[in-house]
This record gives C-alpha cells, sequence and structure tokens, in this order.
C-alpha cells in the first residue's frame, strides 16, 4: 500500500500528502472537510439473491480531503466524528446527498431501495424521526425506500432515546436495518424489541465460511434468525463465485459485495445499473 500510494503521490503535480500512517485526523479537518464540501457518496448494488434484480444500494461515504492529498476512508473519520459529534453534521449530508441521487437514479428510471448508514448518536437526538421524515416528504420520497443501517454493537449501548426513535421511524414507514450481524451478541428477545426489517450479517462470517466451521455456524445460524423474525437477511462482502452458492443453499434474501460490484461512484452506479438490467 505505501508503495502504491507512493506512486500516486510523486506525480509531480499531485498535492503533497503527509505520510501514510503519520497523518492524525481531527475534528478541525473534518469541519473544513464539510464546509468546502469534500464528502461525497459511493454506492454498492444489493441483488436478489434468486431474482439477480437490484434490489437497492448502500451509500458509503467518501472525503476527497484537499489537506491529505486523497482519499480518506470512514473508518479513519467516522470514529472521531462521533466522539466530536460532528456526526450529526456527517449524517445530515449524507442524507441530504442520498435523497439527491435517489431522486436521479429514479429519475433515470431504475427502482432502488437505498441504504444509509447511521451513527447511535443521530438516534439519541430526538427529533430525528421527524426531521428525516420532512426531508423525504420535501422531495417526494416514499419513506420505505430508505432503510436506515445501524451496527449491532452500537445497538447494545443502549443509548437514551434509541429505543423511542427507532420506534418513530418505523411508524413513519423507514425501514431499519441491523448492521454487522454477529460481531455483537445481542439476543433473539433484545431483537423482537426493536422494530427491524433486515438483518446484515457481517462479511466476517461470509468470506470465511468456506474453510471455518465455526465461522459457518454463525452464519447458518444467523440465516435461521433472520428467518424466524420474518425480516430480510443480506450478506455483506461477498467476493467469489463459491461465497454467492453458499449463500444461495442457506436461503439467503440478499448479496452484497465485491463479486457483484464495489462501491462506485454515483455516474458509474448508473451506468452499472444500466448495463446490469439491460
Ligand atoms: P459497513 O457499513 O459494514 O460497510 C461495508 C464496508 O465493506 C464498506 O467499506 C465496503 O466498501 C466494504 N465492502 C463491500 N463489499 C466488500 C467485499 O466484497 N469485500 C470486502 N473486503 N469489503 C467489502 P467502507 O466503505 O470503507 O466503509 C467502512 C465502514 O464505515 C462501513 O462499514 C460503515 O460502518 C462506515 N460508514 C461508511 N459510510 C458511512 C456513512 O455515511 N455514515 C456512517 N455513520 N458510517 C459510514
Ligand atoms: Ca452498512
Ligand atoms: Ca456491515
Ligand atoms: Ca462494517
Amino acid at each position: 500500500l505505501a508503495l502504491l500510494l507512493d506512486q500516486v503521490f510523486n506525480e509531480p503535480f499531485a498535492p503533497k500528502p503527509k505520510p501514510f500512517g503519520k497523518r492524525s485526523v481531527s475534528a478541525d479537518a473534518i469541519q473544513f472537510g464539510l464546509d468546502n464540501d469534500e464528502f461525497t457518496l459511493f454506492f454498492q448494488p444489493k441483488v436478489n439473491v434468486q431474482s439477480q434484480c437490484v434490489f437497492g444500494a448502500e451509500a458509503l461515504i467518501r472525503w476527497f480531503s484537499s489537506e491529505f492529498g486523497g482519499i480518506v476512508g470512514p473508518d479513519e473519520f467516522i470514529p472521531l466524528a462521533e466522539e466530536s459529534s460532528l456526526i450529526n453534521a456527517i449524517t445530515e449530508r449524507v442524507i441530504d446527498m442520498s435523497i439527491q441521487e435517489l431522486k436521479r437514479f429514479k429519475a433515470e428510471g431504475h427502482r432502488l431501495k437505498l441504504s444509509i448508514n447511521v451513527s447511535m448518536l443521530n438516534l439519541s437526538q430526538l427529533d430525528f424521526a421527524t426531521n428525516l421524515a420532512a426531508k423525504l416528504k420535501n422531495e417526494a420520497i416514499d419513506p420505505s425506500d430508505i432503510i436506515l443501517e445501524i451496527t449491532e454493537t452500537a445497538l447494545m449501548r443502549d443509548a437514551t432515546n434509541v429505543l423511542e426513535v427507532l420506534t418513530r421511524l418505523k411508524i413513519l414507514g423507514i425501514c431499519l436495518s441491523i448492521d454487522d450481524f454477529g460481531t455483537g451478541y445481542s439476543s433473539m428477545s433484545q431483537l423482537q424489541h426493536i422494530p427491524f426489517s433486515e438483518l446484515k450479517i457481517d462479511r466476517s462470517f461470509v468470506y470465511g465460511a468456506g474453510e471455518n466451521d465455526s465461522t459457518r455456524r454463525i452464519l447458518e445460524s444467523s440465516a435461521s434468525l433472520a428467518q424466524q423474525l420474518a425480516i430480510a437477511s443480506v450478506a455483506e462482502g461477498v467476493e467469489t463465485r463459491e461465497d454467492w452458492d453458499r449463500i444461495s443453499a442457506l436461503g439467503i434474501d440478499l448479496v452484497q459485495g465485491y463479486f457483484i460490484s464495489k462501491p462506485l461512484p454515483p455516474e458509474d452506479f448508473s451506468t452499472w445499473l444500466r448495463e446490469w438490467n439491460g
């Protein structure tokens, strides 16, 4: 990776980056990125295993930082944004961009459900649900076309207001998904109280399932848990034909991963949709 970055950044006219590994993302840097519109979304398709139709896409944030001279991945700044509560501004921006792109995909004739990642901190804001519903109404987006992804480990932190906000979202018709399922320890009884419509199995249980028995058992039991709860199951991180076949044999509903497509910038995603459907 260092070698690759060197090659990329030693171009004479490229901005001089801070040495990789030493770059320290700060709250100020994130704020600068927000002020200068440096955040954008990539889209990764979710495909129905049986019909092979495109069900929807997940919006994944990307930061093209002028200060750091390239892309900063979400894992490098989302945790910090959560500590500094900048996450509320980021999620707001993600939602606004998601709505605009979804409108464009629809105008191009595609029917999609859009998945958006939200943090626990967003869900402890009591007005989160009503604000989101108002935006959707303004833009004539059907609330059921939006799926909010919340990680399993975040859910277990049991923050104030969260169950209340999740219930309001559900009542407003917005769908909820448990992300990275299998990495936490939620029980069936906990899950029953939260109005989810989708369970997204963490990719560590998808790619490892070929070689490792205990990994495969977690994958299988997650799939059957979704069935028992009568909610949709998604396998993320499907990279190979073998992964796809294993997922398909388990009756998992939806697949996301490099085997179908990497996350793509909006224009490339439009092209991908045309080709997949055409
Ligand atoms: P996630 O929600 O679990 O997203 C899936 C991650 O797996 C993405 O990484 C995606 O690029 C990657 N991925 C997809 N298919 C494959 C595959 O076949 N193989 C492998 N190895 N990886 C695959 P990304 O985009 O770097 O995002 C990392 C995490 O950052 C996300 O994990 C999510 O937790 C967080 N994140 C991304 N966008 C947002 C956002 O807009 N808001 C918030 N709050 N968090 C976000
Ligand atoms: Ca996600
Ligand atoms: Ca995930
Ligand atoms: Ca993840």
